[in-house]
């Protein structure tokens, strides 16, 4: 049997914690129960530098179940490197794990499927919304929105799956390999290979808290996504430039032609027009190439992704990891 760790990010989430770590453990104990994973099996909760009580919630469920240990991030990274942050520190020591958001929007009871699918050689499992009736019309048209324009992007996504996956080991070794310091787990994961597959449920509404990404971090996250993965916009400018040389190569043969037919043109005002179009365009250019340059220049630092304040886990799994490293 093979040991299990679920990886739970959490950022001011006092609200839904001790009610989310409660069902998880539920699920944790029917699946050893059932012989489905290892006795060692766990959950571990990652503080991304929340500013209420998560920690302290974090330490009293660890005291309180042996199975629930505890990474304290020394500042807010985000969502995706707080997942990174546990993928890194768990994949020496468990089989495989499965990240699942604080507040269980995503559905519990697909875990023992994913558990199912990996027991029968599966290494990725991703899950899948079915449908979106719990999100808001405003959510629901934006995130499709989003799947969509990343496929034309030439981003190689997963329609409809958000954080909530299954990986083996191998597969989360596999995925440190990857330095970006922009990190987009829904478009590498799809890159890493393995044998993968899909688990579908029904996304629910948020029990209590707020939703940590607000419109402008999903406009946010949706082009680090496209910038990360896609040299798209760049050859999108470059055909729009060449567009532009061509469109004004024949307006200047027409106003050519319009000069020896004495048709003198009355130029004031397409002059300004195409003046600043022009110069729109270029600014554009400049502030889509500077965005990939800004990149380099993030990932050409190679800062640590992640500060560790705290691991709370037993002192045997904290030695092998350290010894694998
Ligand atoms: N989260 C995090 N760091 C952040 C923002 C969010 O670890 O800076 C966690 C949050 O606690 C939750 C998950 O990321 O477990 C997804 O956030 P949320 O449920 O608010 O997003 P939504 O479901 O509204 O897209
Ligand atoms: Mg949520």
């Amino acid at each position: 049997m093979d040991r299990l760790i679920i990886i739970v990010p959490c950022f001011n989430e006092e609200e839904v914690l001790p009610n989310s770590t409660k069902q998880l453990v539920d699920v944790i104990n029917n699946l050893k129960e059932k012989g489905k994973i290892a006795p060692n099996s766990g959950i571990l909760l990652v503080n991304d530098g929340s500013r209420d009580k998560t920690w302290e919630l974090i330490k009293k469920e660890n005291k309180k179940y042996n199975c629930v240990y505890g990474l304290n991030l020394a500042a807010n990274v985000g969502h995706q490197n707080a997942l990174f942050a546990g993928i890194d520190c768990t994949k020496d020591i468990c089989d495989f794990s499965i990240s699942i958001d604080a507040d269980l929007q995503d559905d519990i009871l697909a875990i023992e499927k994913m558990v199912d699918k990996y027991n029968s050689g599966t290494d990725i499992v991703y899950g899948v919304r079915s449908d979106r009736k719990s999100d808001s019309f405003f959510k629901r048209t934006t995130a499709q929105g989003f799947y969509k324009f990343m496929s034309a992007m030439g981003v190689k996504t997963i329609y409809n799956h958000a954080d909530f996956r299954l990986m083996s080991s191998r597969a989360m070794k596999q995925l440190c390999c990857y330095k970006e310091r922009n990190l987009f787990l829904r478009g590498i994961v799809p890159e890493i290979g393995y044998k993968t597959d899909t688990v579908e449920y029904s996304r629910k509404p948020r029990t209590a808290g707020k939703s940590k990404y607000p419109f402008k971090k999903m406009l946010n996250f949706a082009w680090q996504g496209i910038t990360s993965f896609s040299i798209k916009p760049i050859s999108v400018i470059s055909f729009l430039g060449a567009s532009i040389i061509f469109f004004s190569i024949i307006a200047f043969i027409y106003t050519l032609i319009s000069y020896f037919l004495k048709h003198t043109q009355p130029g004031w005002s397409s002059l300004m027009i195409s003046i600043w179009f022009l110069g729109g365009v270029q600014l554009f250019a400049i502030g889509m190439i500077g965005q990939y340059v800004g990149k380099i220049y993030i990932e050409s630092k190679e800062r640590p992704r992640y500060n560790i304040e705290e691991l709370l886990m037993d002192d045997k799994d904290k030695d092998k990891d350290k010894d694998k490293k």
